[in-house]
C-alpha cells in the first residue's frame, strides 16, 4: 500500500480474511490495515490484502466463495481506499475475471499446485501479465511439483513468481492442521535461492493458538514474509474460522515477532563452524566405511543365498545404537530416524548386489 519513513522489516506481508464475505468486511479490513500501516510509519507494510473469492472445499455443499461479487467488493474498496488486493486463482476463467476487476496479486492454492494441467492453463492465461503470482506448496510433500509449478508460471507471466509454504497434508499432522516439514522449505530455498518464500502460518496451524510459534519458526528459517488470515470477527467467518486472527490479535502477533540478525556470523561462531565441518567430514568417512562393510556383507549374502533383510540382526543393531544414544544424551527418536535412513540405503545397496546376475556389470 504506502508508507514512506523507513524500510519495512518484512519484504512481503499479505493479510486479510480467508474469504471475502461482504463489502463491509472488505472495507473494514482495508480501513484497519491502512490505519495500522500509518501507525507503523513504514516499518511494516501490507503488500496486499488477501481475500478468497473462490474457495476450494473438500466436500460439496459448503460455502464456496462469492466469486465475481467478491471481486467487485475488492475493486470498490481499492478505488475508495487505495489498497491492493490478492486473491486465489484456480483456472483460466478466474485469471480473466481478476484481470477485469483489477486484482493486484494472485496466488495459487495448494490443491491447484498439485495439478500440472491446471498450472499450465493458468500460466497460459497469465501470458504477459505483470501481476505477481505466489504459488502455495502442493498438499502432498512433493517439492518437485511445487518447483515445477513455479517454473510453469514463470515461463508465461511477467511478474514475480514466489512460493508460499502452507504445510503438507499428512495422515497425522498433530497438533497442526498441516505438517510444516520445515526441511522442505529449506530444500525450496536451496533449489530456488532467488525466489522469495512466504510462510502461511494460518493454514499450517489450523488454530489461532499456534500462529505465533509457527510464524517465529518461519522467520527463523529466513522466510521473506507472511500470508496470514485476519478477519474482523473470526468466530463468524464462513471459512477457516478457527485459524483467523481478529485485528487486535494481528497487532499483537506482529509486535511479538522477533526479527533476528541475518548477517554473517561473528568470529566465535566461525570457529565452531570449522569444527562442525571437521565433524561432518568424519561423519562422511564413517558412513563410507559403513557402506563398504555393507557391500562386503551383500556379497556374502549373495554367495550364501541368504535373505537381504535379517530382522533379528537389525533388531540387535537398533537396540545397541539406541541404548548408546541414550547414554550419550541423544534424542532417541532422532537416532531411530537416522538409523532407518541408513538401513534403507544398506538394503538398497545389498539388493542391488544380490540381484546382479553373474557376469553382469560390476561397480557399486
Ligand atoms: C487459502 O489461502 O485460503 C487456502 C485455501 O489455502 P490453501 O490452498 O493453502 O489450502
Ligand atoms: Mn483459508
Amino acid at each position: 500500500m504506502n508508507g514512506t519513513d523507513a524500510s519495512p522489516v518484512l519484504p512481503y506481508l499479505f493479510a486479510g480474511p480467508c474469504s471475502a464475505e461482504s463489502y463491509q468486511q472488505i472495507e473494514a479490513s482495508a480501513l484497519f490495515f491502512k490505519k495500522w500501516e500509518a501507525a507503523a510509519k513504514g516499518i511494516a507494510r501490507i503488500t496486499a490484502i488477501r481475500a478468497g473469492a473462490w474457495k476450494p472445499r473438500t466436500r460439496p455443499g459448503c460455502f464456496e466463495g462469492f466469486g465475481e461479487q467478491a471481486l467487485q467488493w475488492m475493486q470498490q474498496a481499492k478505488a475508495r481506499h487505495g489498497v491492493a488486493f490478492a486473491t486465489e486463482v484456480a483456472n483460466a476463467k478466474h485469471v480473466e475475471l481478476c484481470l477485469r476487476y483489477g486484482i493486484d496479486v494472485f496466488w495459487i492454492g495448494a490443491r491447484t499446485t498439485a495439478n500440472p494441467f491446471m498450472m499450465e492453463e493458468i500460466g497460459q492465461a497469465l501470458k504477459g501479465c505483470p501481476q505477481p503470482v505466489w504459488v502455495k506448496n502442493p498438499v502432498n510433500p512433493d517439492i518437485a511439483l511445487w518447483i515445477g509449478g513455479i517454473e510453469r508460471l514463470a515461463r508465461h507471466g511477467k511478474g514475480l513468481v514466489g512460493g508460499i509454504h502452507r504445510g503438507f497434508g499428512l495422515y497425522d499432522s498433530r497438533p497442526y492442521r498441516n505438517a510444516p516439514l520445515w526441511e522442505l522449505a529449506v530444500e525450496f530455498k536451496r533449489a530456488l535461492p532467488s525466489t522469495p518464500l512466504l510462510c502461511d502460518p494460518s493454514h499450517i496451524a489450523g488454530n489461532r493458538d499456534y500462529i505465533g510459534e509457527i510464524s517465529q519458526a518461519g522467520l527463523d528459517m529466513e522466510m521473506d514474509g507472511f500470508m496470514l488470515e485476519v478477519h474482523p470477527c473470526p468466530d463468524a467467518a464462513l471459512s477457516d474460522a478457527r485459524q483467523q486472527l481478529d485485528f487486535a490479535a494481528f497487532e499483537q502477533w506482529f509486535s511479538r515477532l522477533v526479527f533476528r540478525n541475518r548477517d554473517s556470523a561473528p568470529a566465535k561462531m566461525e570457529q565452531i563452524r570449522r569444527l562442525l565441518d571437521e565433524t561432518d567430514d568424519e561423519l562422511m568417512q564413517v558412513l563410507s566405511r559403513r557402506m563398504d562393510l555393507v557391500r562386503k556383507l551383500g556379497n556374502l549374502k549373495k554367495e550364501g543365498n541368504l535373505s537381504v533383510l535379517q530382522l533379528g540382526r537389525w533388531n540387535q543393531v537398533v537396540e545397541r545404537c539406541t541404548s548408546s544414544a541414550k547414554e550419550k544424551g541423544l534424542d532417541v527418536d532422532f537416532v531411530l530416524k537416522l538409523l532407518n535412513c541408513i538401513h534403507a540405503e544398506a538394503l538398497r545397496v545389498q539388493n542391488e548386489i544380490v540381484e546382479k546376475r553373474p557376469g553382469g556389470s560390476s561397480g557399486s
